[in-house]
């Protein structure tokens, strides 16, 4: 006799999403919860995905949304949380009545990584942001509601200026070449560029005298820029922490659990090892 298929569905979409953990976290949470469910990973290229992220509605009872699809999901919505159109994109989506409602909890995901990374002092501090693509947006959302004295570094001026117009008026730009200066005064640095997964470095980073520099990449991605701040003395994080807890806080809004996020965050660890 074959057993029964689980009554919920739920997936990350992307492309790509095969190397995603996000399947080995939530069936792992699931199960530890006794839940009749299952977490796919479901690979999808399209210019524009929100009219098929709309049909998955009819299937699935929540997704998480990864690159390159975040804002897609959010125009796929029926309705969204403050987080979710703050951002302006959603990666993580929960079925209702009238379809899907979208959220964002990176910036849950990045709050909890910070504060383990960096404690919970930073107010009137001053924190380097590098990038401003989907996760810078996320990080300075949280930044800004601390009151930290945020300096926005990243290659594309246009894309900085963008990112201080709709999140952080208050916020610094800097180019690139110039994160020296600009982090030489910095409590922490948050790395949310994603020039690793191309193999690129930073510029040159001033001394650390081990202060937090937190990336939000892992694995091989995380690794040239966390050498290079291991190397100028920094303290090193990297992403992990902030994918266990924004996979954490879908699981709350899904099923109204707190999941165990440090035997995950082991699983996740050893999962990236075996990789390597
Ligand atoms: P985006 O594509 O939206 O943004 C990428 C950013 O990286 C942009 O600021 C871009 O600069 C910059 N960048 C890319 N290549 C280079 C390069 N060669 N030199 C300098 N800057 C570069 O990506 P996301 O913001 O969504 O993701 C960024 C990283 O964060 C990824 O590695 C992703 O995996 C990770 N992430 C981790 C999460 C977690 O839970 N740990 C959650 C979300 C993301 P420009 O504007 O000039 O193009």
């Amino acid at each position: 006799m074959s057993e029964r298929p689980p009554s919920q569905l739920y997936a990350v979409v992307g492309d790509p999403v095969s190397h995603s953990l996000s399947p080995l976290i939530h069936n792992r949470w699931i199960g530890e919860a006794g839940i009749d469910a299952h977490y796919s990973a479901i690979h999808l290229q399209a210019a524009d995905a929100a009219p098929s992220l709309r049909l998955l509605v009819q299937n699935y009872a929540g997704l998480n949304v990864t690159l390159p699809h975040k804002r897609a999901a959010l125009a796929a919505s029926a309705s969204a949380s403050p987080e979710a159109l703050a951002v302006g994109a959603a990666n993580t989506l929960m079925r209702e009545r009238l379809g899907w409602r979208a959220h964002n909890t990176d910036v849950t995901g990045f709050a909890d990584a910070l504060s383990a990374a960096a404690g919970e002092d930073l107010k009137g501090r001053r924190v380097v942001l590098i990038g401003a693509g989907g996760a810078a947006r996320a990080a300075a959302l949280h930044l800004v509601r601390l009151g930290v004295q945020l300096v926005i570094v990243n290659r594309s001026a246009a894309k900085a200026d963008a990112l201080v117009r709709d999140l952080a008026p208050e916020a610094q730009t800097a180019a690139l070449d110039q994160l020296a200066v600009a982090a030489s005064q910095a409590a922490v640095i948050v790395n949310s560029a994603s020039l690793g997964h191309a193999g690129a470095e930073l510029p040159d980073l001033p001394a650390g005298k081990d202060r937090p520099f937190l990336d939000l990449s892992y694995s091989a991605a995380a690794a040239p820029a966390l050498r290079q701040a291991r190397e100028a003395g920094w303290a090193p994080h990297d992403g992990l922490t902030m994918l266990v807890a924004q996979a954490a806080e879908a699981f709350r809004i899904w099923f109204g659990i707190s999941p165990d996020t440090a035997g995950a965050l082991d699983a996740c660890r050893a999962a990236v090892a075996a990789r390597q």
